[in-house]
């Protein structure tokens, strides 16, 4: 289970992906579980509560056990901001491997890919994570990557270098 987290806009579907297309070339069975599309399907009707968030990040972790129990490598990409809950999904997997997407919140917000904080600023969403929601960072993930710092390629190199170092890869 590689377990992305990180501020909305730190560049967790991106990197999730080209580390996806990295594995799948490599004939390593993957799925990606991204954030947005599990919201759209699996999590429909889910709001931004804590209560919402937790039962988002239990069901994207029970999919995810199902999917590595069969030996697949599962990517999962969602905001994540709760330590416990994260450690909960830990105690799930097999093998689990945490990335800290870090971007300065201001970055993030630069970048505003979606439009949201800009919302968020605007009060027109409310419990926006990183600015009126908790983002709880990971005190010790396996991988961090600074995105203000290192290029997508290099990110999605930090963590296939970090699964061939603890053996999930040759
Ligand atoms: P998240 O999934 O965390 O909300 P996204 O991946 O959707 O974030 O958006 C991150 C944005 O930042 C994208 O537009 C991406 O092109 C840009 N970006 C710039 N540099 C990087 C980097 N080093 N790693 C990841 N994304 C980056």
């Amino acid at each position: 289970m590689i377990w992305f987290t990180g501020l909305s806009g730190s560049g967790k579907t991106t990197i999730a992906h080209v580390l996806e297309r990295k594995l799948a070339d490599a004939d390593v069975p993957v799925e990606l579980l991204d954030g947005d599309v599990v919201r759209e399907n699996l999590s429909k009707g889910l709001g931004f509560s804590k209560e919402d968030r937790d039962t988002n990040i239990r069901r994207i972790a029970f999919v995810a056990h199902l999917l590595q129990r069969n030996g697949t490598f599962v990517i999962t990409a969602a905001i994540s901001p709760y330590r416990a809950m994260r450690e909960e999904a830990r105690m799930m997997a097999k093998d689990f491997v945490e990335v800290y997407a870090n971007a300065p919140l201001a970055v993030c917000e630069e970048r505003d890919v979606k439009g949201l904080y800009a919302k968020a600023r605007a009060g027109e969403i409310k419990g926006f994570t990183g600015i009126d929601d908790p983002y709880e960072p990971p005190p010790a993930p396996e991988v961090e990557v600074r995105t203000d710092q290192l290029s997508v390629e290099e990110s999605a190199e930090k963590v296939i270098d970090k699964l061939i170092e603890s053996g999930y890869l040759k």
